[in-house]
């Protein structure tokens, strides 16, 4: 491991404080992180999760993890529409693929599935504003452009209230992909990864645990 990668790892390691002190490993099969991996084209991720309630977790990778926000009713395609996104913490990159059940006792439990994933870009970094993911994150203001199977296009992430209590808006931009008769959270309810949905994951592991 070279200095900077074990300084990497040593950042991220504080980061996910908050996603440790959460979870029980013993008992969850979420993932543990710790993987150093930086791709080409940063990603996104949209699970949705039945936990207390329903929600969707919009998570985007930003310098080496998944900074995240639960979005209880999900995008949508439509640009007149502006939907609540709770920040929470930030997850490890290896949990852009998790599927399956958080068990019974343990932090955010319920089925998980990969609702929509793909690479996204940096819009403000590309209009020449010169910010990065981190300083837009900062910035309280994300121009992203998504490539996913459900969800593309620009969409905005926006930051009202004060910082004790951050509330940020997830927007559909006005661009080709915006549509507001599509609303996929009813009509594409599966997986992208398994082609399961909620209640197919829920079922199996029923099934496993007999
Ligand atoms: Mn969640």
């Amino acid at each position: 491991m070279t200095n900077r990668e074990s300084q990497v790892e040593v950042n991220q390691q504080e980061r996910l404080k908050e996603y440790y002190s959460k979870r029980n490993f013993e008992k969850t099969s979420e993932p543990k992180g710790g993987e150093i991996k930086s791709s080409e084209k940063p990603i996104f991720v949209i699970q949705k999760h039945d936990a207390s309630s329903l929600h969707y977790d919009f998570r985007l990778e930003i310098d080496g993890v998944l900074k995240s926000w639960a979005v209880p009713k999900g995008p949508s395609t439509d640009p007149g529409i502006k939907r609540l996104a709770l920040p929470t913490e930030d997850h490890p990159l290896e949990y852009a693929d998790f599927e399956g059940v958080i068990p019974e006792d343990e932090y955010g439990a319920g089925p998980v599935i990969v609702w929509d994933t793909g690479p996204y870009r940096n819009m403000r970094e590309e209009k020449g504003e010169g910010l990065g993911m981190a300083d837009a994150y900062e910035d309280g203001k994300l121009e992203i452009w998504l490539e996913g199977q459900k969800i593309s296009g620009g969409y905005a992430l926006i930051r009202t209230g004060s910082a004790d209590d951050a509330r940020w808006l997830l927007i559909k931009m006005n661009d080709e992909k915006a549509d507001a008769r599509r609303n996929p959270t009813s009509t594409e309810p599966q997986s992208v990864l398994s082609g399961r949905t909620l209640e197919e994951v829920k079922e199996e592991k029923g099934k496993n645990s007999e």
